[in-house]
């Protein structure tokens, strides 16, 4: 079968294996519009199409296209970088290889009685709530940027700290930890730089979440 996109316009970046199944990764510079066959559909957005499994190869690859273009020229001595697996690259001067390094980041789910700590970010689209999450920093560990974020965000202790689950997070290069902790002590206190607003949310007899206050 003929690919809907002509061959001679693919921008190929490098292929992901798939059980029995090869995926190439391709840049296009333009959007492909009215071709049959063809549809142009965000990241996020595939979600709600793809099965998961398809969706985290979709993200892979996702991620992959942000860090081939990231990582065009050597950061130690400025020379090109080539592909040397379907995963890394090599410069072609010094030698020095690339691999791929996810940015860590935490998102905690704090209980306080029948209330769940939620919060909206200024950088949020729309009226959306979400946990208090963070980016893990240099020479500290997964906990600690748990415990570090919620006191700068919200100003309150945390206690019974859990492990709960992980996720790739391809927006564009990340890790997702998932966290489950119980309120401490402390007044709320959110960080207006990052935060609008926040609070206590439970659940009403409709299932819906309401603010407890
Ligand atoms: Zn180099």
């Amino acid at each position: 079968m003929e690919p809907p996109i002509p061959l001679k316009e693919w921008n190929f970046i490098t292929t992901l294996h798939s059980g029995a199944d090869d995926i190439k990764i391709i840049r296009l510079d333009n959007p492909v519009v009215g071709q049959e066959g063809i549809q142009m559909v965000g990241l996020r957005k595939t979600h709600a199409i793809l099965n998961t499994e398809d969706y985290q190869l979709a993200g892979k690859g996702a991620e992959l296209l942000y860090w081939d273009q990231n990582t065009r020229f050597c950061g130690v001595c400025g020379g090109t970088n080539k592909w040397m697996t379907d995963i890394s690259k090599k410069c072609t001067e010094c030698g020095k290889e690339w691999w791929p390094s996810a940015a860590t980041a935490i998102i905690v789910r704090i209980q306080h009685d029948d209330c769940i700590l939620l919060v909206r970010a200024r950088n949020f689209k729309g009226n959306h709530y979400g946990l208090v999450a963070g980016f893990l920093e240099t020479g500290e560990s997964l906990e600690q940027c748990v415990v570090r974020e919620v006191r700068e965000e919200v100003g309150i202790k945390i206690k019974n700290l859990r492990y709960f689950g992980s996720q790739p997070w391809p927006y564009p290069f990340g890790l997702m930890v998932g966290f489950t902790a119980d309120y401490d002590e402390g007044e709320l206190s959110l960080q207006k730089e990052e935060l609008c607003e926040g609070g206590w949310f439970k659940r009403d007899k409709t299932g819906s979440l309401k603010s407890k206050v």
